[in-house]
């Protein structure tokens, strides 16, 4: 892979860690102000509670998606961007272009 498809992906990687950890900062504020008591209006509850849980599986997401963009941006400082990391083969491009957290090649995905 050259330089310039490097940085490109290191520019995208970087633009999507800034993008999920402001919507994570945004579901947390959003959660604190929803964590006071539940409301004693029953269907308020049920609503509260489905909030509760698209917030949960929404953050579940966000830290995923931060977690393979931490990994790849580590992939890029050690130098071994790029490279399957099961058997070492080079990532097509493309394959990167597409989605520059993957972290091995198609046969291995
Ligand atoms: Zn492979």
């Amino acid at each position: 892979m050259d330089d310039r498809l490097r940085e490109e992906c290191a520019e995208q990687l970087r633009a999507s860690r800034e993008e999920w950890s402001k919507r994570l900062d945004a579901i947390r504020s959003d959660r604190r102000r929803e964590s006071g008591e539940l409301s004693p209006d029953f269907e308020d509850q049920a609503t509260q509670r489905e909030n509760d849980e698209t917030l949960d599986a929404l953050d579940e997401r966000g830290r995923h998606a931060l977690e393979a963009i931490d990994a790849a941006l580590g992939r890029i400082a050690a130098g071994t961007y790029g490279e399957c990391a099961r058997c070492g083969e080079t990532i097509p491009d493309e394959r990167l272009r597409a989605e520059p957290t993957a972290p091995s090649c198609v046969g291995c995905a």
